[in-house]
């Protein structure tokens, strides 16, 4: 019998999988899918190393930076300086083997095979890849945005509670700065962030029915504003966004269960920032399932970063307002404040 299963080695799988083998206790975590790039911005928040020491010195290409320029809805460029540490741009490909790495390095056992089934039995869990069958005791869902290990357990994220986002990876822009334009009619805005070896552009929106507008206008800001960049991938993603705080009132831990991350429908709403909540989620379960309670971890991530997410599901609606947006990136110039929390 395996004592933890971790389905999902992004980094909140990983993570709370390096937290448990630091703790002796040395789990399974299935992945399939690496090494592989993520759809995904790569910013790190100011901030977050003070929470994560391996970020300090993080030996992978990425990019760092001391301010962002915004472009408001009326187009004026605001500049925001941060108070403590830098932004960090990195690429998913690199990260996600890094974290995946640590917890390999200290003990943790990577299954390279998908997860297609689980049952709930008296206790345990059967979770069937494509290969066996495996008895597990404690189960974490780390699987992202369309996890199946929520699915089977609480219910999917809704479509309503899922925004979109459309982009490229690109060469040539990487000595500039992390630039966000916002979208105030697509609740949503459009990103330049370098990360080291190239640049991640892309659009995202809060609502999906916005998704086929979304690359025209993203193509028609690359043509003006930086017509010289070589796009080497292109994407279209899902993304968690919770529009009604009923959904991160429904329990994501259970006796012996936990859901993380991205599964969790852990993003902030308003910024799409994901990585650091699926670092914090990784940790705290971690702590939970050595306390022999997965349950806690209920009242963990509130205690953690819930106020947070919660504010922001209840704000979001207004931040996207033209004129709230325009004061908004005053403010935050003013404040020489974070954004990213
Ligand atoms: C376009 C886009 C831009 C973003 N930009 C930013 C940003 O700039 N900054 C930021 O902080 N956040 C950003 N986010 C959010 C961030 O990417 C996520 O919040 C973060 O990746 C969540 O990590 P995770 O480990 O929960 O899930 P993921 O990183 O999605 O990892 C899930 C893992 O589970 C694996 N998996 C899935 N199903 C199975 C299965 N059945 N069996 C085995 N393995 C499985 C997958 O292969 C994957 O490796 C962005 C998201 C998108 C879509």
């Amino acid at each position: 019998m395996i004592k933890v299963a971790i389905v999902g080695a992004g980094p909140a799988g990983s993570y709370c999988a390096y937290k448990l083998a630091e703790n002796s206790m040395y789990p399974f975590v299935f992945d399939y899918s690496h090494p592989r790039e993520k759809p995904c911005g790569g910013l790190v928040p100011p901030g977050a190393e003070e929470l994560f020491p391996f970020l300090k010195s993080l030996p992978i290409p990425h990019s760092e930076r001391s301010t962002m320029t915004m472009i408001t809805p009326i187009g004026r460029r605001v500049v925001i300086g941060f108070r403590k540490g830098n932004l960090m741009g990195v690429s998913r490909l690199k990260f996600d083997q890094y974290v995946l790495d640590m917890a390999v390095n200290e003990g943790a056992n990577l299954v390279e095979e998908k997860v297609i089934g689980l049952e709930r039995k008296y206790g345990w869990w059967k979770v069937r890849t494509q290969r066996q069958s495996y008895s597990v005791k404690t189960l974490v869902g780390a699987d992202g945005v369309n996890s199946m290990v929520r699915r089977n357990i609480v219910g999917s994220l809704s479509r309503m509670d899922k925004g979109v986002c459309f982009g490229y990876f690109v060469k040539g822009l990487e000595n500039e700065d992390v630039t966000i334009k916002f979208l105030p009619g697509k609740k949503g805005y459009m990103w330049i962030i370098p990360r080291g070896d190239d640049t991640s552009i892309g659009v995202g929106s809060a609502e999906i029915r916005h998704a086929h507008e979304l690359k025209k206008e993203l193509d028609s800001f690359i043509n003006s504003f930086c017509p010289q960049s070589e796009k080497t991938a292109e994407w279209t993603a899902l993304i968690p966004n919770v529009k009604d705080t009923k959904t991160f009132h429904i329990p994501i831990a259970g006796s012996n269960w936990i859901l993380i991350g991205d599964a969790a429908g852990h993003v902030d709403p308003i910024t799409g920032s994901g990585i650091v909540y699926a670092l914090l989620g990784g940790e705290l379960a971690a702590g939970a399932i050595a306390e022999g309670n997965p349950q806690m971890f209920n009242e963990m991530w509130i205690k953690k970063y819930g106020k947070q997410l919660l504010l922001s599901t209840k704000l979001r609606g207004w931040v996207y307002k033209q004129p709230l947006l325009e004061f908004y990136c005053i403010y935050l110039k003013v404040q020489n404040a974070t954004p990213f929390a």
